[in-house]
């Protein structure tokens, strides 16, 4: 059995500990207005192709050496990496039957029954936080933020490290008054959970145009980074460990 990806991305050191493979999985149920993987979002575009689980063990195989000696492993990511449950739960079966450190990147919106199994074999989970208001949450990614929490609560459960991430985008989710909503919310729903702010970029914008679609708007600016710290030390105080993966 396989699954719709776009690509294996070796030598990753941003999603998880040590050297990695990041698996960019294919297909996503939200339609954030920032993101910079518009090619993500669905599984029939030209920069998404069908790869069986077995090719793809047998590239992560070729990176184990990598792995190895940095504490590395592999990361499931997207598009949004629970959005193909039954390839996920293969592909990641298989991983974790070889012995690899697995990691996944998800935006928190999937079936807890279908997918909760699944997260069992991660050793790291990153979930995104985009809006404390269930409206502007709705209005800016396509679904309010009550799923989100509740996975969030139920991940935090878990006895697998959870960090919750942040896309910082001043003049979308990210003022003072904004994040520390989110942190409050954070900090009730997954109280042991690490933080990450990550900076809002326009590195996807080549994309939208390949796709024929129209890029994010100006109003969406990248923080400076006086105000990540500022944000950081509003999240250490708010009781929150905050962590950096970059
Ligand atoms: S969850 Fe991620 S992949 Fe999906 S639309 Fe939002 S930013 Fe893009």
């Amino acid at each position: 059995m396989g699954g719709y990806i776009m690509q294996l991305q070796n030598m990753s050191v941003n999603d998880g500990s040590g050297i990695r493979t990041d698996i960019f999985m294919a297909g996503c149920p939200l339609r954030c207005a920032w993101c910079a993987n518009p090619e993500g979002q669905t599984q029939d575009n030209p920069m998404v192709h069908y790869a069986e689980a077995d090719e793809i063990v047998r590239e992560i195989d070729r990176n184990a050496v990598f792995y190895r000696f940095s504490g590395g492993g592999v990361t499931f990511t997207g598009g949004e990496a629970t959005a193909q449950p039954a390839f996920l739960d293969e592909l990641s079966e298989m991983l974790y039957d070889r012995g690899y450190d697995l990691a996944v990147e998800t935006c928190g919106i999937f079936r807890w029954e279908r997918v909760a199994h699944i997260l069992t074999r991660m050793s790291t989970i990153f979930m995104d936080f985009k809006h404390p208001d269930s409206g502007e949450h709705r209005r800016l990614t396509g679904a309010g933020n009550e799923l989100v929490l509740e996975n969030m609560a139920r991940a935090a459960d878990l006895d697998t490290e959870l960090v919750v991430r942040i896309p910082c985008v001043a003049g979308a989710n990210a003022s003072d008054e904004t994040l520390a909503r989110s942190f409050e919310l954070i900090k009730q729903a997954a109280p042991g959970a690490s933080l990450e702010l990550l900076p809002y970029h326009r590195y996807g914008e080549d994309k939208y145009r390949q796709l024929g679609r129209k890029i994010p708007p100006d109003s969406f600016r990248i923080p400076t980074e006086e105000q990540l710290e500022r944000w950081r030390a509003m999240a250490r105080s708010a009781g929150l460990k905050v962590v950096s993966y970059k």
